[in-house]
C-alpha cells in the first residue's frame, strides 16, 4: 500500500511555526476530506488543534497553489485533483501532548499536527525530517531510517511523538528481553545511574506482575526544559514525561515526582493502550468519544502507579503513605466528588475535566479514581485472606481482553473483580457506593487502610481545609 508522504520543517527562523507538506496517494477521482485530530489520546476533551493551523493549500496539477475550505472545525475539502497538501501550524506550546519547535529541539506529536483521510485509516506514514541535521538525535518509538521514520497506520502514527535534538542523553536497560530506552533533552538531568536503576526496578515489577509487557520496545521521552512544566502523555510503546525548569530534576522532591509519573505512565502500557475502554477501540480522532471508564484508566493506574513504586522498594511504606496523604487531602477537600459520581465525571471529562470547573459539581478521575482503586484491592484481599489483589483482576484482563484486542466495558471491570474473590457481584456494593454513588468514603477508607496496618485520621483548619495524617500502627500477631 502507498504511504501518505509528510515533510516536516521549520518555516522560518524567525517564529516557531512547522510546514508540513502531504502526499496523498491513490486519490479518488472526486478528492477527498482531510483530518485533523480532534483530540488526542491521553486527554479525553476536545483539543481544538486547527486553532494552529494558519492555512491549509492544496497544489492542482498546474502546479499552483489553491486556499482549501473548511468543511468541519477540524476537516478541509480537497477537490479533485489535488494530491498534495501544504499546511502551516504554529508550534510554540511546550508539554508533553504538544508540538514544539526551538532553535536546539524539534518535538512532534503528529496527533496534534498531522492531516490524514478518514476514510482510508488503514494508510501507513512516511515521515521526513527535511531540516533536522545529520548530527541531531531522534528519539521515537517509530520505525526510522535516518530521518525517515515510518508508521504502519494511523492509529499508530498519532501515537507516536517523535523527540529530535541537538543533544539528548540516552541510556537503555533491559527486562525479559525488552529494550527499554531513556532519552532526555534537557541542561540539568536527574542523576544518571539512579536514574536509570529506578527505571529498571518498577519496571521489573510491572512486567512480574502482568507476566508479560505489550510491546517488544520501549521509549521514555523525557523534557526536562527551562519552562514551567510538569505533565506525562502515555502511547503505545513510549511515553513523553515534561519536568520544567530542569534544576528541579536535581531536587529529591522534583525527582520523586519525575519517578512517580513515569511508573504510571509505564503501568499505562497495560492499562489504557491494551485493556482499552471499548469507547476509544481503535481511536475515533474526528470527534468527541466519552466513556464512563476513567477511572480505570486514570484512577487505576494513579493508584498502581505509586504501589509499584513501594513494591519494587523506590519507596517504603512511610513514603507510600505521603503520597497517599496527598491524594487524600485532594480527596476530603473536593465536595464534588459527593455530587457527581466517578463514573459519570469521567463521562464528563471532555466537557472540563481539565479544569476545576464550577464548585462542587464532579469527581476528579485521578484521584477518586484511585481511591476507589483502593478500597476495591483492600475489597478484594480482605475477601480472599490476601491470596488475590486488584493488581490480580488486571492481569487478568490483560490476558483476556487487552491480548485479544477486545474493549473494556464496565460490566467485563466489574466481572473481572468479582472474579476474583469468587462471588458474583461480590464487589457490588463498592461498585454502588463509590463508582456509580457519591457515598462518602471516610468509614470504609479508615477501615480498609486500618486492615492494612495504617490509622487514618483528619483535621480541619481555620479555612475548613482537611489534612490528613497516615502513620503505621503495630499489627498484632
Ligand atoms: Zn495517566
Amino acid at each position: 500500500m502507498n504511504p501518505i508522504r509528510i515533510l516536516l520543517q521549520r518555516a522560518t527562523k524567525e517564529r516557531p511555526i512547522l510546514m508540513l507538506l502531504a502526499d496523498f496517494p491513490d486519490v479518488p477521482a472526486e478528492g477527498f476530506e482531510a483530518q485533523l485530530p480532534a483530540w488526542r489520546p491521553g486527554r479525553y476533551e476536545l483539543g481544538n488543534f486547527a486553532q494552529n493551523v494558519y492555512s491549509v493549500d492544496g497544489q492542482q496539477s498546474d502546479g499552483t497553489w489553491v486556499r482549501l475550505l473548511k468543511s468541519d472545525l477540524h476537516r478541509w475539502t480537497v477537490p479533485t485533483g489535488i494530491k498534495r497538501l501544504r499546511w502551516m501550524v504554529y508550534a510554540e506550546e511546550l508539554n508533553a501532548g504538544s508540538t514544539c519547535v526551538e532553535d536546539d529541539l524539534l518535538f512532534v506529536n503528529p496527533v496534534n499536527c498531522f492531516l490524514y483521510d478518514p476514510k482510508r485509516p488503514e494508510l501507513p506514514f512516511e515521515i521526513l525530517l527535511n531540516d533536522v541535521q545529520e548530527d541531531w538525535q531522534v528519539a521515537t518509538a517509530l520505525q526510522r531510517k535516518g530521518m525517515l521514520l515510518v508508521a504502519k497506520d494511523v492509529q499508530e502514527v498519532m501515537d507516536s511523538p517523535i523527540m529530535a535534538a541537538k543533544s539528548l542523553w540516552h541510556r537503555t536497560y533491559e527486562v525479559r528481553g525488552h529494550a527499554f530506552h531513556l532519552w532526555a533533552y534537557g541542561q540539568q538531568l536527574p542523576d544518571e545511574d539512579r536514574f536509570v536503576n529506578d527505571h529498571q526496578r518498577f519496571t521489573e515489577a510491572q512486567i512480574e506482575a502482568f507476566g508479560s509487557f505489550p510491546v517488544p520496545e520501549y521509549h521514555f521521552l523525557y523534557l526536562f526544559p527551562e519552562r514551567d512544566v510538569r505533565h506525562g502523555v502515555e502511547h503505545e510503546a513510549s511515553t513523553v514525561i515534561a519536568m520544567g525548569p530542569s534544576e528541579k530534576v536535581r531536587t529529591e522532591a522534583g525527582y520523586m515526582e519525575v519517578i512517580g509519573i513515569a511508573s504510571h505512565e509505564l503501568y499505562h502500557t497495560w492499562n489504557v493502550k491494551k485493556i482499552r475502554p471499548s469507547e476509544w477501540l481503535p481511536y475515533d480522532f474526528t470527534q468527541a468519544c466519552p466513556s464512563r471508564l476513567g477511572y480505570v484508566a486514570e484512577g487505576v493506574t494513579t493508584y498502581m502507579g505509586d504501589l509499584f513504586l513501594l513494591e519494587s522498594g523506590i519507596i517504603d511504606v512511610d513514603g507510600w503513605c505521603r503520597l497517599m496523604e496527598r491524594l487524600l487531602d485532594k480527596h476530603y477537600n473536593n465536595p464534588g466528588r459527593l455530587n457527581l459520581s466517578v463514573a459519570e465525571s469521567s463521562f464528563d471529562t471532555w466537557l472540563d475535566g481539565y479544569k476545576p470547573g464550577v464548585p462542587e459539581r464532579k469527581s476528579n478521575i485521578y484521584v477518586e479514581g484511585a481511591v476507589l482503586a483502593f478500597i476495591c484491592d483492600v475489597a478484594i484481599m480482605d475477601k480472599t485472606g490476601g491470596n488475590m489483589s486488584l493488581q490480580s483482576a488486571m492481569t487478568n484482563l490483560w490476558e483476556r481482553i487487552g491480548m485479544q484486542g477486545i474493549g473494556l466495558t464496565e460490566n467485563i471491570y466489574w466481572a473481572a473483580l468479582d472474579q476474583c474473590v469468587g462471588e458474583v457481584g461480590g464487589l457490588a456494593t463498592v461498585r454502588g457506593a463509590f463508582c456509580n454513588g457519591t457515598g462518602d468514603t471516610w468509614i470504609v477508607l479508615r477501615a480498609a487502610l486500618k486492615s492494612q496496618g495504617i490509622e487514618l485520621s483528619r483535621s480541619q483548619d481555620e479555612q475548613g481545609v482537611w489534612r490528613t495524617r497516615l502513620e503505621r500502627v503495630a499489627v498484632e500477631a
